[in-house]
């Protein structure tokens, strides 16, 4: 190379790392949905329940704007590999056993995927938390396995729905670390995600989730904490038609940080 031919001017690594994240602007939070129960919601107080219609129409207008539903786990991993585009998280919390019944054949019908977050210290029980508002059975052991064979991504709720914030470290725990064993053991797979029970935590709890192994967990307004382990999540219901979804989409985006190192 002749001496006077210009030299290209070396790129800093942090200004490329800069404009990679500039170029994945629109990537940069991830949204997840989250949903409840899947059946009739005339007896609904803590508005936790959507009809298979709805979310039918849901899924239909996250098709129709070239979007699909897919499990936590895997929104994260495609999002790692630059391929997270057009994907959007679906999650369900509790384990409702109406899951199987009215939220799987509506998934399946539009080609989505999902989370759902279990309770195991409350197999084939019932949501006996929530003081008001009709009692509502949860999978069993085999309605959990049989999600699990549907493809969709089993996580952790804790075992009983307890407030994490609120638990001493004994409890603290059992909820987190044990509930992750049991779940890997009767789903047969390692469990990645933990859900906060009543999207409560604190620095403490979001430790606890990371030393147990997650390699997510997802709250609801997770406030000053950021990262992977506390993923922020859009409450969806049975009032939010394609109108509703649009602003929650768009202003998602708009409010919430970038999460750090996803
Ligand atoms: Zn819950």
């Amino acid at each position: 190379m002749p001496a006077s031919a210009p030299v290209p001017t070396p790129v800093p690594a942090a200004a490329t790392a800069s404009a990679d994240r500039a170029r994945r602007g629109a990537l940069s939070v991830p949204w997840i949905a989250m949903y409840h129960s899947v059946g009739d919601c005339s007896d609904d107080p803590y508005s936790i329940t959507v009809t298979p219609d709805r979310l039918d129409a849901q899924l239909r207008w996250l098709h129709r704007r070239g979007l699909r539903g897919v499990g936590v786990a895997e929104l994260l991993a495609a999002r790692a590999r630059g391929e997270g585009r057009g994907l959007v998280g679906l999650t369900f919390d509790d384990g409702y056993a109406d899951f199987l019944t009215n939220a799987l054949p509506v998934l399946e019908r539009w080609d989505c995927g999902a989370t759902l977050y279990v309770l195991p210290g409350r197999l084939g029980g019932e949501n006996a938390w929530d003081p008001l508002g009709p009692r509502k059975p949860l999978l069993t052991a085999d309605g959990i396995r049989a999600a699990a064979e549907a493809g969709i991504e089993i996580g952790s709720h804790g075992l009983t729905h307890v407030d994490l914030t609120k638990a001493d470290d004994e409890l603290l725990s059992a909820e987190v670390a044990e509930s992750r064993a049991v779940l890997s053991e009767l789903s047969g797979a390692p469990v990645d995600g933990f859900c906060y029970p009543y999207g409560t935590v604190d620095q403490r709890a979001a430790d606890a989730v990371r030393d147990a192994g997650y390699g997510y967990g997802v709250a609801i307004n997770p406030g000053a904490l950021n990262g992977v382990h506390v993923l922020p999540r859009v409450h969806i219901g049975e009032n939010d038609t394609a109108v509703r979804l649009h602003l929650k989409y768009r202003l998602h985006r708009l409010r919430r940080r970038p999460v750090e190192g996803v």
